[in-house]
């Protein structure tokens, strides 16, 4: 797999018109060219999203979804998958970022949400989703608490 700046393949002004037409449009997509995986990112967005983005690319990958449905906006292909395997995606992509293991260390010597998020490149939201959704706090807290 290959990471790709949107910005080396087409102008940045362009990219800026398009958050602009509509926002949030493009974040990252996945091409297949001669077998080899292409990862693009937009390079808009900060370096958090953009590992999101990443995780959210490669968890497709892995887990071998279907990458050949292209729609276009704004003349730009953007691939698209059902909303199951998007919904897949977002999780794994999730784990990859933020292993539940990876957590509860982080958590166990006191690393708070915002710490997690900056120590591991991810945006705050991310870092407070996989907190609560995997139940680390809770375990750290009961433990403290024993
Ligand atoms: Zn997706």
């Amino acid at each position: 797999m290959t990471i790709v700046d949107a910005a080396t393949l087409v102008p940045l002004a362009e990219l800026e018109e398009l958050e602009r037409i509509q926002a949030y449009a493009f974040s990252a997509a996945t091409f297949e060219v001669r077998e080899r995986k292409i990862v693009v990112v937009n390079p808009i967005r900060g370096r958090g999203r953009q590992n999101s983005d990443i995780a959210h690319e490669l968890s497709h990958i892995i887990l071998e979804h279907d990458l050949s449905e292209v729609r276009e906006l704004a003349g730009m292909p953007f691939r698209t998958c059902k909303p199951e395997e998007e919904e897949e995606a977002t999780a794994l992509g999730g784990t990859l970022l933020l292993p539940r293991d990876l957590l509860v260390s982080a958590a166990r010597r006191g690393a708070s949400v915002d710490a997690i998020a900056d120590q591991y490149s991810v945006t705050v939201e991310m870092a407070r989703f996989r907190y609560n959704t995997t139940g680390v706090g809770k375990q750290v807290a009961m433990n403290r608490s024993r």
